[in-house]
């Protein structure tokens, strides 16, 4: 197969020249991934042994199509590429050299709830204000920390950080961050950006296994080069800097996780750290329409900070961008769902060359609601994943406690589920009696006698019993026996069995699908280590943006932006393009954050291939109440002669007939101004009024867990603020319509307060 033919020349003397450093810094859809995929290919066919490639991807979902798309061009071969995300690697060589850090190679993985909840007990024990030190801003600091290398002990001495956090009034953040790095690993546990900062102390710390992992991955590739951290940048310059054989590609103008430290300057110090490097520019975009491609270069040229390019395309010109305007978040995902449904059927198209995209998880709901109407299967991907529920989290902290019962945070989780007394007081003193005795909480849970008395010790001593017979049953059985016996035997099966409510049921369903996922691992034939312990591993590293068992389904894409990154689709919408949701609100006072969110708005247009169509609605549900919103600044950035406009006409509207048609006017003027598209306006029957003013979008729609890129630019109950005066509350009830929105909000000391949403300048923490 002459799979070099299929590549421009820039690109083809990109996969060619395979010794030394190699930089590509081009647009979207310029074939950057394209190069990564043919160049590992290229390599492989020149005899470079697999094993000596490590590829860095930003999403396992990514790494897994290269490789498949590799293994068309070298076969069976491609399975042993070094290929996945940076913590998937890099666990993988935790796991073999935790040893040599103090670590046993069992060591847990610690997800983001874990991770908070270790604090949370950590502030309670310090008793420290947990609002002024809430969980989540602890976290992100210490998260921070860690992605600039730096430890716990340089934290306390670094006089500036010291200084900062004393003028933030968190004089004990750098306190807090010692005690949560000694319980970790205490606890045999490393947290997500443990896993890059403590390979980091490996490589630096022992020059052999350097030499070793630089002797082995003698090729080293890594795509979406400008969303790397610090901690990452790092550990790719140690690797690669014996042979120096190291291609990074990227696009500066698609930078969006600035917020979680990624950092451009990644790419402009590699061409310090390099000096040979060799630099190829990739001007041709082969996704998009021209059309597209011109209004994604126009958008993107607001941008101050930006490397300069030149971006073309020479497939057809294409459809105008479509901007439709709907009344409501749900007209608007009505007009959408049946724009899809006459796609599909005017174009010969399938389910799965749709993608809607959207700034924020919430505005999901919407969407769902409309599409189901129309009998559209869809698929969502980011928000609560099936393995963030409570009950599989359940039954995976037993599997945790089984290969390292040191694991504290799984110890709190199921000391008492299902119920056997020990509550959270027996809890307290285990964990007390650890600290007095400078143990772990396992170690007083095998030996209770020694420090509690009674009845209490006999449950501890038959707990430890129960986790020690899981143990040596895993070492028998498959990975599936092994986790039905510890379902059956843990009592969560039973529990879950008797309760035959409609949530009880579903939640039974829930594991029962976890038991069908992992029989279904245990079978598999693709990889040698099939053991439980591995399977945890794999689920503790899924990313939000992993698409599962997707191979074939045909359904429409629903997903955050930041989560389309790097794909690609048909035909695009972009929903909620709205000043104050797409820019969020939260970026409009600098510069810098609202350049990111442009950066965003260039990463979703780009992702479509033929057609692109632009959404917002004049009003919309937040905060219970109906707001009218403006449309989004990034529409009135693009060159009119370059859109086509379509308001679509509710039949019955509470804003009235004359704002439609004065709206439709001004739209029609700006239009004639620069030419003229064509304007259609189809009738759409939905009433637009929905009789609720109080009710607030359901909990499950706001993201909870992991990357939540911007759900806060919305108020809702039960969130965490901060007011100037009165600190830290939380929001307990909202009423009334915009914009005389009032906040009950519990501020701890004070009570109670009610604040009107318009003057009160709360922020979300
Ligand atoms: P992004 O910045 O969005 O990640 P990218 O630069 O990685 O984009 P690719 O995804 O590699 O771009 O390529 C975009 C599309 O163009 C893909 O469908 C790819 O197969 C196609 N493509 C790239 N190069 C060529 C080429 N030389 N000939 C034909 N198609 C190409
Ligand atoms: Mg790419």
């Amino acid at each position: 197969m002459d799979y070099l033919a299929g590549l421009n020349p820039q690109q083809r003397a990109a996969v060619e020249n395979t010794q030394g450093p190699v930089m590509i810094v081009a647009g979207a859809g310029s074939g950057k991934t394209r190069v990564i995929t043919y160049r590992v290919a290229h390599l492989i066919q020149k005899g470079v042994d697999p094993f000596n490639i490590l590829v860095l991807t930003f999403t396992n979902k990514a790494s897994k199509d290269m490789r498949e798309r590799i293994s068309k061009v070298v076969g069976g071969e491609a399975k042993n590429i070094w290929m996945g995300t940076f913590h998937s690697v890099f666990a993988k060589i935790l796991r073999v050299e935790a040893e040599k850090i103090g670590y046993p190679s069992n060591f847990t993985i610690y997800d983001t709830d874990d991770s908070k909840s270790l604090i949370r007990t950590i502030l309670k024990e310090m008793q420290l204000d947990d609002k002024l030190y809430a969980a989540n801003i602890v976290f992100n600091r210490i998260s921070s920390a860690k992605n600039n290398l730096v430890s716990a002990t340089e934290y306390l001495e670094n006089d500036q950080i010291q200084a900062e956090d004393i003028g933030n009034k968190r004089p004990l953040l750098g306190l807090i961050y010692e005690t949560y790095a000694k319980r970790c690993y205490k606890a045999g546990a490393m947290d997500f950006d443990d896993l890059l900062f403590k390979t980091n102390v490996l490589l630096k710390n022992h020059p052999d296994v350097l030499n070793k992992y630089q002797q082995k991955f003698r090729y080293l590739m890594v795509d979406e080069y400008q969303d790397t951290n610090f901690s990452q940048y790092t550990i790719v310059k140690k690797l690669a800097a014996a042979y120096q054989n190291i291609c990074v590609v990227g696009d500066d103008a698609q930078s969006i996780y600035a917020f979680r430290g990624a950092n451009i300057q990644n790419i402009l110090n590699f061409e310090r750290d390099y000096p040979d490097l060799k630099v190829y520019k990739l001007e041709q975009n082969y996704r998009s329409t021209q059309n597209i491609v011109e209004v994604a270069n126009s958008i993107i040229a607001n941008n101050k900070n930006q490397l300069e390019k030149n971006v073309f395309s020479d497939n057809e010109k294409g459809d105008r961008i479509k901007v439709s305007r709907a009344f409501t978040d749900n007209e608007e995902g009505k007009l959408v769902a049946e724009a899809i449904v006459q796609d599909r059927l005017n174009k010969g198209l399938a389910h799965k060359d749709f993608a809607i995209l959207y700034r924020t998880n919430a505005q999901s709901r919407a969407m769902e609601e409309a599409l189901r109407k129309l009998n559209v299967p869809y698929k969502i991907y980011g928000g609560l994943s099936f393995y963030q529920r409570k009950e599989v989290k359940d039954l995976i902290a037993y599997f945790r406690l089984t290969f390292n019962p040191a694991d504290e945070e799984a110890i709190k989780r199921v000391i008492n589920y299902p119920r056997r007394g020990l509550g959270d007081t027996t809890v307290e003193k285990i964990s007390a009696a650890a600290d007095q005795h400078d143990t772990t909480m396992w170690q007083v849970i095998c030996h209770p006698q020694q420090y509690v008395q009674g009845r209490i010790a006999n449950q501890l001593n038959d707990f430890a019993v129960m986790i020690q017979s899981f143990a040596a049953e895993s070492k028998k059985l498959d990975a599936y026996d092994t986790a039905l016996y510890i379902a059956q035997h843990s009592g969560i099966l039973k529990e879950l069995h008797i309760d035959d409510s409609v949530e009880g049921r579903s939640r039974y369903e829930n594991i029962q699908e976890l038991l069908n996922g992992i029989k279904e691992f245990a079978e598999r034939e693709d990889i040698e280590d099939r053991s439980l312990a591995i399977f945890m591993q794999d689920i503790a590293l899924l990313t939000n943006d992993d698409r599962q068992n997707d191979k074939d389904a045909d359904t429409v894409s629903l997903m955050t932006i930041h989560s389309a990154k790097g794909l690609e689709f048909k035909n695009v919408f972009v929903v909620g393009l709205e000043e104050n949701l797409f820019p969020s609100q939260m970026s409009l006072t600098s510069r810098t954050d609202l350049e990111e969110e442009r950066r965003l708005f260039y990463v979703a247009i780009t992702r479509a291939e033929k057609k692109l169509t632009l959404t917002y609605a004049t009003s919309r549900y937040r905060w219970g109440t109906l707001t009218s919103c403006e449309p989004s600044r990034f529409i009135n950035e693009i060159n009119p002669s370059y859109l086509e406009l379509e308001v679509v006409k509710p039949a019955r509207s509470s804003f009235g007939e004359n704002s439609f048609d004065n709206e439709r006017k001004s739209w029609t003027q700006q239009r004639e101004s620069v030419g003229k598209p064509k304007i259609t306006s189809p009738a759409s029957s939905a009433a637009i009024i929905r009789p609720k003013t109080t009710s607030i979008l359901p909990k499950a729609h706001i993201p909870t867990a992991g990357f939540t890129p911007n759900a806060a630019n919305e108020f809702q109950n039960g969130m965490d603020v901060e007011h100037e005066k009165f600190g830290f509350g939380k929001i307990v009830n909202l009423e009334g319509m915009l914009p005389d929105v009032k906040a009950t909000v519990f501020f701890q000391g004070l009570g109670n307060k009610q604040l009107l949403l318009k003057f009160a300048k709360l922020r979300i923490v």
